[in-house]
């Protein structure tokens, strides 16, 4: 820090800015930091975004194979700020999900369940690619008005019951109302901050590639549970070349995942189709990279602190069995903007003791229940016990036979 900060912050005032102070300081520039900053610029609040990473390097193929399945609640906040029409290539909608139970190389059991595209009325979500995603986010951070972009740089904060000051790596210095910690899973500003984490590791990781296909997939994606971890497959937009795309996310024990990541394409591809079947999508061929990612469940205690609060994985991170990671952190914002867009709107303090309470009530329990809901999930599914296994199928098809309480997964699966 500046001698010039350290000596008047001893004093108990905070020291003259280089850079303009903003309501809102959003510390990290992933999907929800930078979908947050676009939506409440929108609304007329300035924002400051910093991240420790180069945002332009971010748009890299290389760097993220993920492939996001939106659900209808965040799909809708990304068009409000301005983020969805700034895609730079169609979404793919998912309009069936077929769940299935079964081993490699086996047919999967005869009992099943369907969410069918009239449990919903609409597509259950929207698949869009992690680089397409961050196309458009840089795109809307840079033209939405209000917006400072600070990134790459490392800042450090200060929080006092008044307001927060947010000093920069390269000497610079503003205030702001609120700091938002959007800065992932190892978040710093959590950890500063000693608000405690609860890690539940899954001993797996999840393979996450491309895939083509010889027949068209219809919308429609597959869940297919396996003794070592749940199979996905998500349909995709085709290419020119690849007419018939989906994305995969394959979980397996780890050490064993990254054997399968580096297998030639001919085995690998046989490795898939032993898993998926090649009835519903025929043969499969990989197209570009594979990336593993190690699997964890992790919560924090709280998701305030003075002139704080917690968004997406730095509150939260899931199992992605259920593709609900990022939309969870979607919930967060969504919950969050309504109360910041108010009080901003009625001149009241947006980082307001009250605010923060009130946005912890509002995310917290629900985000619990998802993580619990998950993690039984994966603990149900993920083992070859015969008792375990009889009973999940006749789970799975009770949920099918009743259309009510199937519609009910469907609309909490939506974020409806
Ligand atoms: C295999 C896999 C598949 C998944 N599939 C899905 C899916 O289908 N659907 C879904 O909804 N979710 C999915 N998820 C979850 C999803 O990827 C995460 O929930 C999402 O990336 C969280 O976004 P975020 O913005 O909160 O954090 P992050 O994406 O982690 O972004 C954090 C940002 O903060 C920056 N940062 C970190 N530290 C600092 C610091 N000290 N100072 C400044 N900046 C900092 C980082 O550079 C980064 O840009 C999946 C996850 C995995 C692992």
């Amino acid at each position: 820090m500046h001698q010039k900060a350290a000596a008047s912050m001893a004093e108990g005032v905070f020291p003259a800015d280089d850079l303009p102070d903003v309501d809102i300081c959003v510390v990290g520039a992933g999907p929800v930091g930078a979908s947050l900053a676009c939506r409440l610029g929108r609304a007329g609040l300035t924002v400051a975004v910093l991240d420790r990473a180069e945002l332009a390097g971010m748009e890299h193929p290389d760097l993220d194979g993920r492939a996001y399945a939106i659900a209808a609640g965040p799909k809708a906040f990304l068009e409000e700020a301005g983020v969805w029409d700034a895609l730079p290539r169609p979404s793919c909608p998912i309009e069936d999900i077929l769940v299935t139970d079964g081993r490699p190389g086996e047919p999967a059991s005869s009992l099943f369940l369907e969410f069918r595209r009239e449990d919903a009325g609409q597509p259950f979500g929207w698949m869009i690619e992690a680089q397409a995603l961050r196309v458009a986010l840089n795109a809307c951070l840079e033209a939405t008005p209000g917006i400072t972009v600070l990134a790459p740089v490392e800042a450090s904060i200060t929080r006092r019951a008044d307001g927060a000051r947010v000093s920069l790596s390269d000497g610079r210095a503003f205030g702001a109302k609120l700091i938002v910690a959007a800065d992932g899973r190892r978040s710093r500003l959590r950890e500063e901050a000693g608000i405690g984490l609860t890690r539940l590791p899954y001993g797996q990781t999840a393979i996450v590639c491309a895939i083509a296909h010889e027949f068209p997939h219809d919308n429609s994606a597959l869940e297919h549970f396996l003794p070592a971890g749940p199979f996905a497959q998500l349909p995709m937009c085709g290419t020119e070349e690849h007419p018939h795309m989906s994305a995969i996310v394959w979980s397996e024990k780890d050490g064993t995942a990254e054997r399968f990541a580096a297998l030639s394409d001919k085995v690998f591809a046989r490795q898939i189709e032993s898993r998926m079947g090649t009835e519903r999508l025929g043969r499969v061929t990989p197209v570009g990279r594979r990336w593993t990612y190690p699997l964890s469940a992790q919560y924090a205690q709280r998701y305030t602190d003075t002139r704080m609060l917690l968004v997406g994985d730095a509150a939260h991170g899931i199992h992605p069995i259920a593709g609900q990671g990022l939309n969870l952190g979607y919930r967060d914002i969504i919950q969050l903007v309504p109360l910041l867009i108010e009080a901003h709107a009625k001149g009241k303090d947006v980082g307001s003791a009250e605010l923060l309470a009130n946005y912890q009530a509002r995310c917290r329990p629900a985000n619990m229940l998802m993580l619990a809901a998950t993690d039984v999930l994966d603990r149900l599914f993920s083992n070859d016990n015969p008792v375990l296994r009889l009973a999940r199928d006749l789970g799975i098809a009770g949920v099918n036979r009743i259309p009510p309480l199937r519609r009910a997964f469907v609309r909490h699966a939506m974020g409806l």
